[in-house]
This record gives structure tokens, C-alpha cells and sequence, in this order.
């Protein structure tokens, strides 16, 4: 089913996960799908290695195998700065083939060792791609603190409006700890015309290591109440993952009061966490 014909008048809830390392086997992905399957995500996303060949296609028998055996819509992430316009056409026959309705469109983050291929500078040009080709529910991703290379807000939604023209039916943000950035973030789609559905993300800190590297990469800022947090219990792992627990509890209690269409969380293949945060709130997204 297409994500975009979901009729729901309560908020998405859906989960990311990551295809495990080669040196750690497919089959450990099955045993963490075994336990999300009661969180009851609408959907399960799984993410692409922006330098992945098509000739890896474990995110598409993982998208297949999260419809076919735990009966959950997948979304397939799908990004194309190393992709030939061939290689994608292979790619969405595979897809296709496997029964996946749902993309979510990327760029992909730019390798400075590997030079693009050029078929695909930004990912509108995926986007139109995959409506010429037709069938699936295309996705974008959208940034509330604003994409690192974007020279300015104003910039970023610009580009953003004309990739959901050409063809997104819908957004999952990135990874923020500031509720009012993700607000911010609405307004401003609002005022430029951008009125397709917008997920929050949403990324609970279990580490510390783990939310530094991710804030290096993605520029998420961090919020003093939250750093404090992080300095307190950085050597005790059982209080900095409650703490990083309640966190997200906290921020997503917050989003759906205020009407949120959707969140995304950002699971770490952890069904532990996963599971936590559903229980906490649970009723809150049926309510
Ligand atoms: P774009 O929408 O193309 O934007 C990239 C930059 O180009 C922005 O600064 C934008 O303002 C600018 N831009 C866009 N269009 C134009 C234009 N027409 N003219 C000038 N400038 C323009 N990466 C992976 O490799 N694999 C994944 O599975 C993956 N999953 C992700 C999931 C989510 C929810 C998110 C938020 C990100 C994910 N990423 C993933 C990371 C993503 O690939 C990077 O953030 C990448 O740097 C940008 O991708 P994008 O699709 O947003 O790019």
C-alpha cells in the first residue's frame, strides 16, 4: 500500500532502520524485525549506502521481507548522486518486482573520494525520475535546521518546494532536539506553499559518542538542558539511555500535542529503545 493513502486521523508513527554490516549477516536484521513488530509502525523505512551499487540490493529484500513476512508497509530509501539513470531504471524494476510501492527519494551525502556520476545532481531530478517511470508514492527528505550546504533558510526551502512540486507526496525531517526549530521549520513550508505532510524525526541518544558524531554530520543543535544530560551520565550507559529515553519521550509528547502529522523514529536497529518509547506513548498517538 502506498503510504499516502494511509486514511488516519491519528498521527503516523513509523521506524527507520539500517541494513547490518556485511560482517555481521542479514539474518540479525530478522530478529530485530521480530521485536518492532510490537511497536505497530505504519511503516518500516530502510535506508540505502548513498555509495551502494545496485547490485546490493539487501535494502530492497529487506523492505520486501518486512511487507511479506511481518506484514508492514516499507518504504525503500533510494539515494542517487552514484546512481546512472540506468542503474536507477534497474533499481525501481527491482523494486517493482518486489512488490515495494514506497521511496523515499535522496541526494545521498556527497563522498569527496568518489566522484558522481552526474545523472542526478539533486534529488528533485530522482523525483521526477520515478514519476516518469510511475507506480510508487515518492517521499523527500526535509531539514528544520536547514541543510548543510544550503547558503540559507530561505534557500533551502526554495529547493525543497520544488522538489515536493515535482512530485513528493510527503516529507520525513531530519533529526532535531529543539522542538521549536521543527515549528519554525513548518511555518516557513507554510508561507512558501509547501502543503504535503511532514514526519517528524526523531533520534533517541542512547550514547554519547553516538550523538556527537551525529550532530557533526547532520548540524542537529544541541539544546543546553539536553547537553547537561549528556555530560551527567556519559560513563553510566544504563542512566544515559533512560535519560536519552525520556528525552524523546518528552519531544515527541510535545509534537503530537501540538499536531504533528507523523514521526519518525530514527530506532538504531535498538527494538529496546523502540519498544520503550512506544509503551510511553502509545495512547498519546491514538488519542
Ligand atoms: P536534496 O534535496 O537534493 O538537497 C541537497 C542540497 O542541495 C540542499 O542543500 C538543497 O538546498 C540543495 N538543492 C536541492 N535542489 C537544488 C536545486 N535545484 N538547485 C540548487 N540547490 C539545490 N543518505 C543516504 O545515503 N542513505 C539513506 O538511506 C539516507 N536516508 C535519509 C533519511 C532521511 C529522513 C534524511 C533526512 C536523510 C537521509 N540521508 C540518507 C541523508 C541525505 O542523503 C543527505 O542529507 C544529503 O546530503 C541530502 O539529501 P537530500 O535528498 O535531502 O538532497
Amino acid at each position: 500500500m502506498k503510504i499516502n493513502e494511509l486514511k488516519k486521523d491519528t498521527p503516523i508513527f513509523s521506524l527507520e532502520i539500517f541494513p547490518p554490516k556485511k560482517t555481521d549477516g542479514i539474518d540479525t536484521i530478522y530478529n530485530t524485525l521480530e521485536q518492532l513488530k510490537g511497536v505497530y509502525p505504519d511503516f518500516i523505512s530502510v535506508t540505502f549506502g548513498a555509495g551502494g551499487s545496485v547490485n546490493n540490493s539487501t535494502t530492497v529484500r529487506i523492505a520486501h521481507d518486512i511487507k511479506t513476512k511481518y506484514g508492514i508497509e516499507s518504504v525503500a530509501h533510494m539515494p542517487c548522486i552514484y546512481l546512472s539513470k540506468s542503474d536507477a531504471a534497474k533499481m525501481l524494476d527491482e523494486l517493482k518486482a518486489n512488490g515495494i510501492e514506497n521511496i523515499l527519494a535522496l541526494r545521498g551525502d556527497l563522498n569527496p573520494d568518489i566522484p558522481a556520476i552526474g545523472d542526478f545532481e539533486y534529488a528533485s531530478d530522482l523525483v521526477k525520475f520515478i514519476n516518469v517511470y510511475g507506480g510508487f508514492n515518492v517521499i523527500g527528505a526535509c531539514y528544520p535546521e536547514t541543510h548543510l550546504e544550503a547558503s540559507s533558510s530561505a534557500e533551502d526551502i526554495k529547493n525543497l518546494k520544488y522538489k515536493v512540486d515535482c512530485g513528493c507526496n510527503e516529507l520525513i525531517s531530519q533529526l532535531f532536539f529543539d522542538n521549536n526549530f521543527f515549528y519554525s521549520f513548518l511555518e516557513k513550508c507554510d508561507i512558501a506553499g509547501i502543503n504535503v505532510p511532514v514526519e517528524a524525526g526523531i533520534m533517541p541518544v542512547t550514547k554519547k559518542k553516538q550523538i556527537e558524531r551525529m550532530t557533526k554530520m547532520c548540524g542537529a543543535t544541541l539544546p543546553d538542558k539536553f547537553r547537561k544530560v549528556l555530560d551527567r551520565y556519559e560513563f553510566n550507559d544504563d542512566a544515559l539511555r533512560d535519560a536519552g529515553i525520556a528525552y524523546a519521550i518528552d519531544q515527541i509528547t510535545d509534537l503530537i500535542a501540538n499536531g504533528v502529522s507523523g514521526i519518525h523514529l530514527y530506532t538504531m536497529n535498538d527494538p529496546y529503545v523502540a519498544g520503550r518509547i512506544y509503551e510511553a506513548v502509545k495512547n498519546i498517538l491514538k488519542a
